[in-house]
């Protein structure tokens, strides 16, 4: 008999939820249509996904082709860099890119590998000295993306546990396996399709590129362009960002919780936390707050932080930081 365990299992459910209803106070929160009633957004914006672009090695078509089209869309990329690796890193690298509001990313000073760890260790120390040389204006410490450099096999010969101390040590997050434009997508329609599946998955999808238009493992230029243009038709539903912020968002989403402190015609104040590490997972999450009825237009106030939201279904969309003051809306 199958139904018999599944029928107790699902009075169980219905009895806590009648318990939760039960409760007072904040736990009231769980009933998601009542003033003050707030939902923490998958990803930022409410959106259902995330896309991250990413390119390796610092070449010559990133920075004739690549640059040049996200900036037309007001896209943002990832670049793995390597700051040691002539004559590609030039003097662009240095003062043009990280002022176009992209973001750069460690993939070792010379992209040779290391005999051992410690010289592992100096490769991935250079490389995010070299970064954040070129990023002044970043607050230190920050959390620096990782990819792991295509080396000889001779020249990576460290386990998990060795390269994840490492990361840890420098504040730096691993990208995860490769999966890359030409290698794993041969097509702008087979890039397209894997922004897609992370529409369909509410996760975070990501595209690893070399060339583009250019040098090797190239992608013809018009490809990309059309995962760009395919980027463009669903930024409704997908936030195109880096990957640093899209970890961030997830990490301090995982921890986080949303407490009604009072709910009332007049004010609803809100406070929300995450068990994120606050200096390094410092990224505003989207909530979304049930407001009464006569609420068309509120004010959100957190801290010195203030801005005005319109109300849409009854809700409105802003955002919070986790660990900071508590939140306050008032309709305007
Ligand atoms: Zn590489």
């Amino acid at each position: 008999m199958q139904t018999a365990p599944s029928m107790v299992g699902l009075f169980a459910v219905a009895s806590l939820a009648a318990w939760m209803l039960s409760l007072p106070g904040p736990a009231r929160a769980a009933d998601a249509a009542a003033p003050g009633a707030t939902r923490i957004a998958q990803w930022k914006d409410d959106k259902k996904a995330a896309f991250l672009l990413m390119f390796d090695d610092n070449m010559p078509s990133h920075v004739k082709n690549v640059i040049p089209e996200l900036k037309k869309r007001n896209f943002t990329g990832t670049f793995y860099v390597n700051p040691g690796k002539k004559p590609f890193w030039t003097a662009v690298w240095e003062k043009d890119i990280p002022a176009a509001g992209v973001v750069l990313a460690n993939h070792t000073m010379h992209h040779t590998g290391a005999k051992d760890l410690a010289g592992l260790e100096e490769e991935i120390k250079l490389c995010s000295e070299a970064i954040n040389k070129v990023t002044p204006n970043c607050k230190e410490p920050r959390l620096l993306s990782f990819g792991t450099p295509g080396v000889n096999k001779d020249m990576w010969q460290f386990s998990k546990e060795q390269i994840n101390a490492l990361l840890a040590k420098y504040n730096l997050i691993d990208r995860g396996p490769f999966l890359g434009a030409v290698i794993h997508y041969k097509t702008g329609k087979e890039m397209a399709a894997v922004v897609d599946k992370a529409i369909a998955a509410g996760s975070a999808g990501y595209i690893v590129f070399h060339g583009v238009g250019g040098e090797w493992i190239s992608i013809p230029l018009p490809d990309f362009i059309e995962l760009l243009d395919h980027l463009v038709a669903t930024q409704d539903q997908v936030w195109v960002t880096d990957h640093s912020s899209a970890h961030k968002y997830a990490t301090e989403r995982a921890g986080a919780e949303a407490r009604v402190v009072e709910a009332n015609d007049k004010q609803i104040k809100l406070s929300l936390t995450s068990k994120a590490d606050a200096q390094l997972y410092d990224l505003p999450l989207t909530l979304v707050t049930q407001v009464p009825a006569g609420w068309q237009k509120c004010q959100v106030v957190q801290g010195t932080k203030k801005t005005v939201v319109t109300a849409t279904n009854g809700a409105v969309k802003f955002e919070a930081l986790p660990g900071a003051e508590p939140i306050t809306l008032q309709p305007e």
